[in-house]
């Protein structure tokens, strides 16, 4: 009997670096954290922390994994998913926007990111309960069911429609990034003015320190412990995602396979990346670009990034290069075998 071994889950990629908080009105930053959209979802509020201001934050997260989590029956996503082949189905206006971002993402990047990987993803289960390499057959099948052209989006309906039985979209690579947004918009409606929102890596910063300084973020250095950081970078008011092969694999007779899936091979996408980030104003957009950027690899990946305006991007590669954009905040490497 073949045995998978499931050797890594790790769920927090970035974590904030908790600099000693020396508030100007003496307030203490406080923090809540739930598990949410499968991962540990944290709040920290830094100027005026309220019960009110976590929890509308949080309900907010929630409404957005019950639309749009293919890991709830009753999302929004899981009844367009069932009624692929047969009818459109009516969605909230936030599920239909980040369907019709996640098409034009993968427009723009040639179809490398594409919300209709689900068959594929379903099928490998990475990170899932019953991880498995799918035979050939299997995945040349799977791979006629993968094609964001395919999506029809009715925007006077708000309706979604997957004309083909057994396409499946899947919005984890984007969801996260719109929930982070979400959240801190509620919070700046609470009157908070300085939080982390930190979706399991998933980094978003609003306005800046009490004191009027940067945020300290680290990236995550994949040959570490969780916590062990390769670079740290200064943030004011914007978001930092990083992807990569090192938070979801397993491992079967020594190959190991992770979880960002090439929708041409329909295997996971190999390149000499360990680590992609995206810094950008808006989380949903560098959730959704850290994957493609992944899934582009660094030459493809970067020219892409280039034609993008307001978005910068760090890679580290297997050989330790530390590869950026042009203009990206200041950046400290802490583990000096990473060079430019
Ligand atoms: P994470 O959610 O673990 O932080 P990502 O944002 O990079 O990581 O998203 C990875 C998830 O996106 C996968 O678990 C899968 O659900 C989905 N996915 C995998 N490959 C692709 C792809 N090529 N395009 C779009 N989504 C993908
Ligand atoms: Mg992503």
């Amino acid at each position: 009997m073949k045995q998978f071994r499931h050797i890594g889950l790790s769920i927090a990629i970035i974590v904030v670096l908790l600099f000693p908080s020396c508030t100007k009105k003496g307030v203490e930053p406080q923090a809540q954290s739930f598990l949410m959209l499968g991962t540990v979802c944290r709040i920290t509020i830094y100027d005026k922390p309220s019960d009110r201001a976590f929890k509308a934050a949080f309900d907010r997260i929630r409404e957005i994994e019950n639309r749009m989590s293919i890991h709830l029956d009753e999302s929004e996503v899981s009844r367009v998913n069932r009624s692929a082949g047969t009818e459109a189905i009516p969605v909230s206006a936030d599920t239909f926007l980040v369907v019709q971002k996640a098409l034009e993402i993968a427009r723009l990047s040639g179809g490398a990111f594409d919300p209709t990987v689900g068959p594929l993803v379903q099928a490998w289960d990475i990170g899932g309960d019953a991880p498995r390499r799918p035979g050939d057959e299997e995945i040349a099948h799977l791979l006629t069911l993968v094609g964001w052209q395919r999506v029809v989006l009715d925007e006077e309906r708000q309706t979604i429609f997957l004309p083909d039985e057994g396409m499946v979209l899947d919005l984890g690579a984007i969801a996260k990034g719109y929930a982070a947004d979400e959240a801190a918009r509620v919070l700046k409606e609470h009157g908070v003015g300085s939080a982390i929102v930190n979706l399991g890596g998933n980094v978003l910063t609003v306005g800046r320190k009490v004191d009027g300084s940067l945020w300290k973020i680290g990236i995550q250095d994949p040959e570490q412990e969780r916590g062990g950081y390769a670079l740290i970078v200064e943030l004011d008011d914007t978001s930092l995602v990083t992807s990569g092969p090192y938070e979801r694999f397993f491992t079967l007779e020594g190959e190991t396979y992770h979880h960002i899936l090439d929708t041409t091979t329909g295997y996971p996408v190999v390149n000499d990346l360990i680590s992609a980030s995206i810094i950008t104003e808006s989380s949903f957009l560098a959730d959704a670009l850290s994957t493609t950027l992944y899934a582009l690899g660094d030459e493809r990946g970067m020219a892409f990034i280039k034609t993008l305006e307001g978005v910068e991007a760090i890679v580290l590669t297997a050989d330790h290069r530390l590869i950026t954009s042009a203009n990206t905040p200041p950046i400290t490497v802490t583990d000096e075998t990473y060079h430019r």
